[in-house]
């Protein structure tokens, strides 16, 4: 059985990028650049002040004579004579002939006649045209996920569009004779479905548009519907029937459909069943197990890493952690236990069956407790994963 390490580089070694294209600026968030963007204009693109106050020229002797004033949006080119000053506003572009601008606190008006507090160094109070930014240099990198700053940068810079990778493409196929939808009733022996609606909200919180499926687990019914969510997708998702039941029937459709499996189990837990393969055409395929904790462990495990990556990004590093208290290992699989985080300690989550969501719901990282470990102490370092969803 492939280590969780090798399992994911087998995965990302058979994930393809997405293409790229073109997008208005109004429509990039959260997208991911797919080149660097090269800077048009200077930032700032002309000399402006940074304060509310008086544009001067130095040296400065007595009480200066308002001459004129500028405001944001108006054209340069006034100009001043020594003696004279010029009442400026933030943002507005400082003229050539000024030195320097004093702030208005810094000053006191006696009709036109104003007088200067503290002499300013030359330049000060003044944003230069090309300090932050020039023209030609890179603004972003390719790489740079499109946050809300971002959009500021590229706005600044008068950007219109960008290349951006494309949303990945998902099929998510939750498997199950006893799912029914929440708002029917639940008659014994059935269970509300939750697996596709959590995928799915995954998937479409990294970027992916999602179609999500149904199917039990009749074997025709289930080839149908993998048939059905293999068209045209980057990737498909199944829930459950991926483990040794007699009812456990995606691993055998897959290889039905001419879906080359890489690998199916790996030393985890949850999720040791989890299953993945590439089908003819070229999307990925993964098979995760139906138990709502294994499923979105494993999702976390190996199908975010993979669409993030379809978008030129890479999932976090992990990190160290302290346990808060005892926890216990197992003999042939590396444990990936749900954990609260408080002040850099972990504290493993009481509700760790794979059945039990509210234990990932209230989890902050998932720690690992290495193969062959029969119980880590308080106190030990851990490497820890931490949970983002979005
Ligand atoms: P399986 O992997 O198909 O054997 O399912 C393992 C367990 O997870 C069973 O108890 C299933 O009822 C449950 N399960 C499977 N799929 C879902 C789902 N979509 N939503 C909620 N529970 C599920
Ligand atoms: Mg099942």
């Amino acid at each position: 059985m492939h280590s969780y390490e090798e399992a994911l580089a087998m995965v990302l070694e058979r994930t393809a990028m997405a293409k790229t294209e073109r997008i208005p600026l109004q429509s990039a968030l959260s997208r991911t650049l797919a080149e660097a963007v090269i800077a048009p204009l200077d930032l700032p693109s002309f000399d402006n002040s940074s304060v509310d106050g008086y544009a001067v020229r130095l040296p400065i002797e007595g009480p200066l004579k308002l001459a004129s004033e500028i405001a944001a949006g108006d054209m340069v080119g006034r100009s001043f004579e020594m003696g004279e000053t010029l009442r400026i506003f933030t943002g507005a572009p400082v003229p050539p002939d000024a030195d320097a601008v004093v702030m208005q606190e810094d000053t006191t008006a006696n009709g036109d006649w104003i007088t200067i507090g503290e002499i300013p160094a030359a330049g000060r109070n003044v944003r230069f045209k090309g300090e932050e930014v020039k023209a030609g240099e890179v603004l972003l990198p390719a790489g740079t996920v499109v946050t809300p700053p971002v959009l500021a940068v590229l706005a600044s810079s008068g950007a219109s569009q960008v290349e951006v990778f494309r949303k990945p493409k998902v099929s998510i196929v939750e498997t199950g004779t006893e799912l029914v939808d929440v708002g029917e009733p639940l008659r014994f022996g059935a269970v509300y479905a939750s697996n596709g609606l959590a995928l799915k909200a995954a998937a479409e919180n990294l970027g992916a548009e999602c179609r999500l499926f149904r199917s039990n687990d009749d074997l025709s019914t289930l080839r149908k519907t993998l048939e059905e969510a293999l068209k045209d997708v980057d990737l498909v998702i199944t829930s459950g029937g991926v483990s040794v039941g007699k009812h456990d029937l995606v691993r055998s459709t897959w290889n039905e459909l001419g879906v080359e499996e890489m690998f199916w189990r790996v030393a985890i837990r949850p999720g040791k069943p989890v299953y993945f393969g590439v089908a003819p055409d070229g999307p990925v395929v993964f098979g995760l197990p139906g138990n709502p904790v294994s499923t979105l462990v494993t999702f976390y495990l190996f199908v975010r890493p993979t669409v993030l990556h379809m978008q030129g990004r890479v999932a976090g590093e992990t990190k160290k952690l302290t346990l808060g208290q005892d926890v216990a290992g197992a003999t042939s699989v590396d444990v990936f236990a749900r954990t609260q985080v408080k002040d850099g300690v972990a504290f493993p989550v009481e509700a760790q069956g794979s059945h039990m969501s509210t234990g990932l719901a209230f989890a902050h990282a998932l720690i690992r407790i290495p193969s062959g470990t029969e119980s880590l102490p308080a106190g030990a370092e851990v490497d820890a994963i931490p949970i983002i969803w979005n």
